[in-house]
C-alpha cells in the first residue's frame, strides 16, 4: 500500500500518518524528519538543506529527490509506505511516479488535508515536538496539549518548538505552500486517487475522525 499525505504545514499530516502507520503496519516517512536528521548529524547534506529550511523555503528538488529515493530503497518499505511531506512540488510528484513505477508500486491514495487558511498559522505556531529523536511525538498547546506543560506524555522528554514554526518563518512557509504545493493536489485530480478531506477545529473534525474515514475508504476500495 502506498499512501501520500498532502496538506499545509502543521495541517496534521504527520499525526494522521502515524495513525495510518499503526493501522496498516507500514512506515511513515517524513521528508522533514529526514532533513532534520541530517542536520543534527552535522553532515554537509544537512547544512545545505538547513540553508533553505531556516528561511522557510523548499529544499531544491535534486537534493530532496536523492534522499527520498535512497530511503525508498530500504527494506522496510517492501509492504508499503506512507509519505508525509513528499511530494511538495509538481516536479517531485512526477519523479515519484517514475520511482514507484520502477519498483512496481503505485499510489493507493493521496490524502489531501484541507485546513482553513486562518487555522493554519495558529496550528504552526502552537505546535510542539518531543526532543527525543526516537519519539518525536507531536503536540499542540491549544488543540492537543501534553498532560504536563512542555513534557512528552509518551516518554517524559522535554518538548520544543521548531525554529521554522515561529511566526515569521511560518508565514513564508505558508506562502510557499500555496505557490508550490497546492498545485500538487491538482496534479493528482485526474488519477482517481485523490482523497480531499477537511481537517478543521471549526467543524470539530480532527486527526482521529480523518484517519478513521481514510481507513474505512481504503478497506472498502
Ligand atoms: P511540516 O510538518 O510543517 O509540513 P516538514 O517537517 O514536512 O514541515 O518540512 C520542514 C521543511 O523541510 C520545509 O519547510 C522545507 O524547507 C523542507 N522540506 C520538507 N519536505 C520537503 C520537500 N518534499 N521538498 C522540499 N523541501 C522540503
Ligand atoms: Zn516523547
Amino acid at each position: 500500500m502506498v499512501i501520500i499525505m498532502l496538506g499545509a504545514p502543521a495541517s496534521g499530516k504527520g499525526s494522521v500518518a502515524e495513525i495510518l502507520s499503526n493501522e496498516f503496519k507500514i512506515p511513515a516517512i517524513s521528508s522533514g524528519d529526514i532533513f532534520r536528521k541530517y542536520i543534527s548529524n552535522g553532515s554537509e547534506i544537512g547544512k545545505k538543506a538547513n540553508e533553505y529550511m531556516t528561511k522557510g523555503e523548499l529544499v531544491p528538488d535534486d537534493l530532496t529527490v536523492e534522499l527520498i529515493s535512497s530511503r525508498l530503497k530500504e527494506d522496510d518499505v517492501k509492504n508499503g509506505l506512507i509519505l508525509d511531506g513528499f511530494p511538495r512540488t509538481v516536479n517531485q510528484a512526477k519523479v515519484l511516479d517514475e520511482m514507484l513505477a520502477r519498483e512496481g508500486k503505485k499510489i493507493d491514495i493521496v490524502v489531501n488535508l484541507e485546513t482553513p487558511e486562518e487555522e493554519i498559522l495558529e496550528r504552526i505556531t502552537t505546535r510542539r515536538i518531543c526532543t527525543n529523536s526516537d519519539c518525536k511525538a507531536i503536540y499542540n498547546i491549544l488543540l492537543h496539549p501534553p498532560k504536563v506543560e512542555n513534557v512528552c506524555d509518551k516518554c517524559g522528554s522535554p518538548l520544543y518548538q521548531r525554529d521554522d514554526d515561529k511566526l515569521e518563518k511560518a508565514k513564508n512557509r505558508l506562502k510557499v505552500y500555496y505557490k508550490e504545493t497546492a498545485p500538487v493536489a491538482d496534479y493528482y485530480k485526474n488519477t482517481g486517487v485523490l482523497y480531499s478531506t477537511v481537517l478543521s477545529k471549526s467543524v470539530n473534525r480532527m486527526k482521529d475522525e480523518v484517519a478513521k474515514d481514510v481507513i474505512e475508504y481504503l478497506r472498502n476500495k
